[in-house]
């Protein structure tokens, strides 16, 4: 909830309206667990929350750190459902990577999400808690990015994942800018042009990961529904509506996407657009028999599109060790809690 939500059930209550960015704010920046912490309210309101609206935390059914700092979250529901999340360390500060669905219905061929199968979309307040818990790891170090990158398609579970960006984004609460703030899509052309419309700052990600359609066709399910042009079409109208820079991933697979003429139709496709390409290195995932292209390839198709002057990085790759990188999050199938 923001303190709009709260503030008519206060005042339902009997209580004055103020009362509800107080407990939001004991929720989301102090992360009080219980009413009984939050010490400037009136102790006949804190046993009313208790009884009506109990604080529970979810199950952290697992912690695994990387090498590289990383760290990866599983965090159980108690309906059963799960989701993971993923604390990376960069140079310019810790982020967060949070899951919008437990598993996903995309079924692009290179992730595992797909894998897993889809249980059910979560709720803002599951978004909120997987901040919550990482933040508990994190200890005095605070968060200060946040990519919608996990499991799961975040413009299939479009109003929960919205609110919990104007949480994320209110000042008093988690506080992270909206230019920290990346939502990245495999595509859903309806929820890119809501999105435009939603007068936000956040950047835009879509994995795009093959310039033409019969390439996309074979990789991503969804380009059936939004092909090609039509995901770029988004893209572009996104950028012109809200002045920022889409990012158009690009997951380089070995024989499939990675040739020196698919690079020249991506410049075809994306020149003159405020656009970047974020080029990634597959993380294989066994079951799907694909392959990572060679850094040599990587290399040569990067140059192609910067000699053309599209803005282009390759992507660090983080966790990998613990299956915490992009594409490798997966349901667990453990139940027992
Ligand atoms: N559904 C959203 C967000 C979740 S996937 C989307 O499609 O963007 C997050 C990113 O990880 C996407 O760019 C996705 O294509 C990429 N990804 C998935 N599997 C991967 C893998 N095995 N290796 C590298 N990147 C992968």
């Amino acid at each position: 909830m923001l303190p709009k939500d709260l503030e008519p059930i206060m005042l339902g209550l009997g209580h004055p309206k103020y009362r509800a960015s107080q407990v939001l704010e004991w929720i989301y920046s102090k992360m009080a667990g219980s009413y009984e912490q939050m010490t400037n309210l009136p102790a006949e309101l804190k046993e009313t929350l208790a009884k009506a609206a109990p604080i529970k935390p979810p199950n952290v059914m697992d912690v695994k750190r990387a090498k590289d700092g990383t760290t990866k979250l599983l965090i159980g529901f108690p309906d059963g459902a799960n989701a993971e999340t993923v604390l990376m360390e960069h140079d310019y500060g810790l982020s967060l990577c949070v899951s919008s669905q437990a598993g996903c219905k995309m079924g692009c061929a290179f992730c595992a999400s797909a894998m897993s199968g889809y249980s059910r979309d979560l709720t803002s307040g599951e978004m909120c808690w997987q901040f919550i818990e990482a933040s508990r790891i994190a200890k005095d170090r605070r968060i200060s990015s946040v990519v919608i990158m996990g499991m799961g398609e975040p413009l299939m579970n479009y109003d929960a994942v919205l609110q919990f960006i104007r949480v994320l984004n209110w000042g008093k609460g988690f506080n992270i800018g909206a230019r920290r703030i990346t939502l990245s899509t495999c595509g859903i052309v309806p929820g890119i042009e809501r999105l435009a419309g939603e007068d936000l700052q956040i950047t835009l990600s879509i994995s795009l990961h093959a310039p033409d359609d019969a390439t996309r066709d074979r990789i991503m399910p969804v380009n059936k529904l939004y092909n090609v042009s039509e995901v770029v079409g988004a893209g572009k109208r996104y950028a012109d509506r809200t002045g920022r820079r889409v990012t158009y991933e690009y997951v380089m697979i070995k024989g499939v996407n990675d040739s020196l003429s698919q690079a020249a139709a991506l410049v075809k496709l994306l020149k003159g657009s405020l656009s970047h390409v974020n080029l990634i290195p597959l993380n294989p995932v066994p079951e799907s028999g694909l392959t990572r292209s060679t850094d040599a390839t990587v290399a040569a198709f990067k140059k192609v599109l910067e000699d053309a002057g599209l803005a282009v990085t390759s992507r660090r790759e983080m966790g990998s060790d613990i299956e915490g990188a992009c594409g490798q999050l997966r349901l667990k199938k453990r139940r027992s809690f």
